[in-house]
C-alpha cells in the first residue's frame, strides 16, 4: 500500500488530474478528513497495489507568495513528510511566486518529488516545452518529469506507473 499526495498552486489542475486517475478506479472516497493531518481522497487498487492518494491540508499561499497560516502550513508539511511520493503539479502556462512558494516547502520532502507538467495540450510547438522542462529541472532534484494534459488525459496513465514505480513493496504502515 503506498500514499501519494498531489500538491500545487490553485488552478494547475489538481482536482482535473485527481478526478482522472481516480475517476474510474475509485473505490473508496472521502470528503471527510481521516485524521486531522490530512484528508483520505481515494485508492486505487489494481492487482495487488493499493495507491492511496491523500490531500495535503492547508498548502496554502497568498499573492505574494507567502503562507497564510502557519498552522495549517505546519499540518502541510507534516502531511509531506508521511507520503511515499509527491506528485508536484505546474501549469505548462504559468510559473508564478506560488509555485515557487509550493517549491520552497519540496525542499524539505524526504520522499522522491514527481514533476507532473500540466496543460500541454495547450502548447502549439511542443518542442517549445524542452527549454522549460530544462529550467524548471534545475530547481530541484526530481525524481521524474512528466508532462501531461489532465483534461485531454494525454500521458496520465504513464504519470500513473512513474508513481507506483516509487511505491515501496511490502508491509508499509502509515501512522
Ligand atoms: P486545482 O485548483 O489545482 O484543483 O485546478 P482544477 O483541477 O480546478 O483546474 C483549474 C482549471 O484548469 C480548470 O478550468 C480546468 O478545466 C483547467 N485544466 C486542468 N487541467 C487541464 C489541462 O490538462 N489542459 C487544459 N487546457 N486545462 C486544464
Amino acid at each position: 500500500c503506498g500514499y501519494v499526495t498531489i500538491v500545487g498552486r490553485p488552478n494547475v489542475g489538481k482536482s482535473t488530474l485527481m478526478n482522472r486517475i481516480l475517476g474510474q478506479k475509485l473505490s473508496i472516497t472521502s470528503k471527510k478528513p481521516q485524521t486531522t493531518r490530512h484528508q483520505i481522497l481515494g485508492i486505487k487498487t489494481e492487482d495487488d497495489l493499493q495507491v492511496i492518494y491523500v490531500d495535503t491540508p492547508g498548502l496554502h499561499i497568498d499573492d505574494k507568495g507567502r503562507a497564510l497560516n502557519r498552522y495549517m502550513n505546519r499540518a502541510a508539511s507534516e502531511a509531506l513528510r508521511h507520503v511515499d511520493v509527491i506528485v508536484f503539479l505546474v501549469d505548462r502556462t504559468a510559473w508564478t511566486e506560488e509555485d515557487e512558494a509550493v517549491l520552497e516547502k519540496l525542499k524539505f520532502a524526504r520522499c522522491p518529488v514527481i514533476l507532473a507538467v500540466n496543460k500541454v495540450d495547450l502548447l502549439k510547438d511542443k518542442s517549445a516545452l524542452l527549454p522549460q522542462l530544462e529550467l524548471l529541472s534545475s530547481k530541484l532534484d526530481f525524481a521524474e518529469i512528466v508532462p501531461i494534459s489532465a483534461e485531454k488525459g494525454h500521458n496520465v496513465e504513464h504519470l500513473e506507473e512513474v508513481v507506483e514505480g516509487f511505491i515501496p513493496q511490502g508491509v508499509h504502515l502509515y501512522p
